[in-house]
């Protein structure tokens, strides 16, 4: 748990979110400002900052959150039209919340520009 951080505050249910998903390693709820029809953030309840402070051993719960987030394309009916999935790194990977998240986007043709990032 990080004091500053919106997304343990939401994890902690002192911030306000669509939850779309929870168990006991994840949650995964409706970005705010979504970049595309469906835009799910799926986030690990254990704070970490960035994409580069994972460890070797984090490998199997990483392996996870993408299997939740093909269940979350499955119930969002995405998995037969496509998605993508986004983790942004780092400032100059366009991070704006430091707590890793993988985002989910669908439910229209996304640019096919990588460096869009968002893939708005
Ligand atoms: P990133 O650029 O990968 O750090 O993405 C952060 C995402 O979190 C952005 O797409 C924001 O729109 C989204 N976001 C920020 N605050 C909230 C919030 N309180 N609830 C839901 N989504 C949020
Ligand atoms: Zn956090």
């Amino acid at each position: 748990m990080s004091a500053d951080c919106i997304f343990c505050r939401i994890i902690n249910k002192e911030s306000e979110a669509e939850i779309v998903y929870e168990d006991d390693e994840f949650i995964a709820f409706k970005d705010l400002f979504p970049a595309a029809p469906v835009h799910l953030l799926i986030v690990p309840r254990r704070h970490i900052s960035t994409l580069a402070d994972l460890e070797a051993e984090d490998a199997p719960m990483m392996g996870r959150l993408i299997g939740v987030a093909n269940d979350l394309a499955r119930s969002f009916n995405l998995d037969r039209s496509g998605y993508r999935l986004v983790i942004n790194c780092g400032k100059e990977g366009g991070q704006v919340v430091f707590h890793l998240h993988l985002h989910l986007l669908g439910g229209k043709a996304l640019s096919p520009a990588i460096a869009e990032g968002r893939g708005g």
